[in-house]
């Protein structure tokens, strides 16, 4: 698990991700992740794992 550069994905933009560990991240399809925020917002689940040092 680590803090990783933002990404989200093309398919489902609105939202991004900073965690490796994030679930919904890594069900994000290879060919659909892409580098940066997006213009989104970060996912809930990324902000949780921030702030409870799981990230
Ligand atoms: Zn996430």
């Amino acid at each position: 698990m680590a803090k990783v550069s933002p990404f989200h994905s093309k398919a489902n933009p609105g939202k991004y991700h900073v965690c490796s560990n994030c679930t919904e991240g890594n069900n994000i399809e290879p060919r659909n992740k892409v580098p940066g925020t997006g213009g989104g917002q970060l996912c809930s689940r990324c902000k949780e794992l921030q702030s409870s040092g799981g990230c």
